[in-house]
């Protein structure tokens, strides 16, 4: 099966419904990235990381969403401004996009009832907290999240 082909539209939101989005998830692969850096732990992300190919779409919020930053500020933490819930950030520094800006998105707040099984996903754990030293590994670092 192709990439292509296995990649499959889902929707997905914030709590209050302010914000909505879809993004095109690959099935043939699942895979996803828990990291323990500061903003990683306290907001809980399960990030998925998307390339062009997801089609990541904002479908409604624009308008509703803040943009939290901190540090080196290279990086958007959108969350709702209603309900407070973190659906992705964009980043043009480190996910990918070649200085394009690319969109992660927390796999948490995929609309349930699509079908989509986390647990079917292979997590990559990486240590922010260290300044990312040792790259991704399939078990939690010591002192990280789960
Ligand atoms: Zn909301």
């Amino acid at each position: 099966m192709s990439v292509s082909s296995a990649l499959k539209l889902f929707t997905g939101s914030c709590h209050c419904g302010l914000v909505a989005y879809s993004l095109k998830i690959d099935l043939a692969h699942p895979k996803a990235v828990k990291c323990n850096c500061t903003i990683c732990l306290k907001r809980g992300y399960l990030t998925y990381h998307t390339s062009p190919a997801h089609e990541f779409t904002l479908v409604k919020g624009k308008d509703a969403l803040k943009d939290y930053q901190f540090a080196s500020h290279n990086v958007h933490h959108t969350f709702c401004g209603t309900c407070g819930v973190a659906c992705f950030f964009r980043s043009g520094s480190w996910t990918g996009g070649g200085g394009q800006e690319m969109t992660s998105v927390n796999l948490l707040t995929i609309d349930a009832g699509q079908g989509l099984d986390l647990t079917k996903f292979k997590i990559t754990y990486f240590n922010g907290a260290n300044g990312w030293e040792g790259g991704g590994k399939d078990t939690p670092w010591p002192g990280g999240q789960f």
